[in-house]
């Protein structure tokens, strides 16, 4: 199933359109698309009993906001791709991933524009996003995907100028300007999957693809991800995985390449969707 955000309702998106969940289940579910976490085997459940034939209204992309759009923790994953790692300059990290925050006020949804900081390179990186719907703590990687509602395209757009400014560098700053942090088009929940650890993802900028790449190159599996974030912190229903990027970021080029006023990012996961984005001075 799609879950989605329409304009702040929690929505399904089914072959003719959006079937909004509140009504559609005649109150049993609430309005907002954020706690639905907290009853996601409930949801799960309902959703494959309810009978949604010939349901569906049409709806305007534009309306679509992050299938999680308040989440209480952030995780994202650095150098999780061998080949990012090498193009960064970083080795490549077999024995604990690095791990830092987008805060949660950047976190936005699929289309729409994105104000670039004054004097800054901000780069793409076309993610996959793992949102839980089962608090996960000590949890092994084997029982992992059980915890993960689904899964949606991210980006975690990055102003490399503040994401390196330090002697220690601490990434989470460059990487939460508003809008820096879009979900989407919407979550797809795993069983939507014929095999959720190996999907392709990739961006375009401008229409020249600057990214592609599978998620069986993950080094730290979304899995093995579950279990080195769970065994430190429990994961909240509705949190956000991050899950790193594939090589090809503009950073990592000769000559290096950010992105500028007017240019259109459109990014996408296979058997997700894709998300639209346009820079802005
Ligand atoms: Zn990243």
């Amino acid at each position: 199933m799609r879950v989605a955000n329409l304009a702040g309702r929690l929505a399904l998106i089914e072959e003719n359109g959006a079937v909004d969940v509140n009504r559609a289940s005649s109150g049993l579910f609430g309005a907002g698309p954020q706690a639905i976490y907290e009853q996601w085997d409930a949801f799960s459940k309902w959703a494959v009993t309810v009978d949604r034939a010939g349901l569906g209204e049409p709806f305007d992309p534009a309306d679509l906001g992050s299938p999680s759009p308040y989440p209480r923790q952030v995780f994202a994953v650095g150098l999780n791709y061998a080949a990012h790692a090498s193009e960064s300059g970083f080795r490549r990290p077999d024995e604990h991933p690095p791990v830092f925050t987008k805060f949660p006020s950047c976190i936005t949804g699929p289309f729409g524009t994105v104000r670039l900081p004054r004097g800054g390179h901000t780069d793409w990186e076309v993610e996959l996003v793992a949102v839980i719907g089962v608090r996960a703590e000590h949890i092994r990687s084997q029982d992992a995907w059980s915890h993960v509602a689904g899964l949606a395209v991210g980006q975690d757009l990055s102003e490399r100028i503040l994401q390196m400014a330090s002697p220690s560098p601490q990434f989470s700053l460059g990487k939460s300007y508003p809008r820096f942090g879009p979900i989407g088009p919407w979550l797809v929940s795993v069983d939507g999957f014929a095999d959720p650890d190996d999907l392709e993802l990739g961006c375009w900028v401008n229409g020249e693809e600057v990214q592609k790449g599978r998620t069986s190159e993950l080094i730290f599996s979304i899995p093995l991800l579950i279990e080195t974030l769970s065994a430190v912190t429990p994961l909240l229903p509705g949190d956000v995985i991050f899950s790193g990027t594939p090589s090809g970021v503009g950073m990592g080029r000769h000559p290096q390449r950010f992105l500028s006023p007017g240019d259109e990012l459109v990014s996408y996961v296979e058997d997700v969707g894709e998300m639209r984005h346009w820079f802005v001075a």
